[in-house]
């Protein structure tokens, strides 16, 4: 079995601070086409997002779930089924916390749908996106845009990521890739 966990902001769609509002939402290019194939090819596919505008009382997890909604309908297709989605409010990164860079979600999603580590993949515009991939020992795509954001961690070495700026890219490697 394979599988790869999709941020939300930033890469499925256009990044914009603590976007909450349906009528904000803006699907980045390619995305349809990519999903599409995956499912063709039988790779699951899950939805991991930190939300920490729920948390602050910015916004609520109903408004996260109306932008989810209007992000489905404008990828529009029939059969398109997130297998899991995971929607961490919280702030912080506590012990129990399912917030990116915890490994948490994709700890649960190898053991429950028996993905090997080294096929489940982690596409993030982050670097929290990139820690949580680390630490889950899976393999992660930086999916680099206008709005990734890089840091100085130094555990993180960017020439040896594999990193990509649109979708086709994106599934090629994933398509082209097997882990064993
Ligand atoms: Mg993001």
């Amino acid at each position: 079995m394979r599988g790869v966990i999709f941020d939300r902001d930033g890469t499925l769609i256009k990044y914009k601070p603590y976007l909450h509002k349906a009528e904000d939402v803006e699907l980045i290019n390619g995305v349809r086409e990519c999903l599409e194939e995956l499912i063709e090819n039988d790779i699951l596919i899950f939805l991991h997002t930190n939300q920490s505008g729920v948390g602050r009382g910015y916004f609520t997890l109903d408004d996260v779930e109306k932008v989810n909604n209007e992000m489905l309908l404008q990828i529009g297709l029939d059969n398109l089924q997130f297998q899991e989605v995971c929607i961490a409010t919280d702030l912080d990164e506590s012990e129990n916390s399912l917030r990116k860079p915890s490994p948490k979600f994709a700890r649960y999603l190898m053991d429950k749908y028996n993905i090997p580590c080294q096929n489940l993949f982690m596409v993030g515009d982050n670097i929290s996106d990139i820690q949580t991939a680390i630490s889950a020992n899976c393999f992660s795509i930086w999916f680099s845009s206008e709005w990734s954001i890089k840091s100085e961690d130094s555990n993180i070495s960017y020439s040896k990521l594999n990193c990509v700026d649109n979708y086709k890219d994106l599934t090629n490697i994933i398509l082209g890739h097997r882990g064993n």
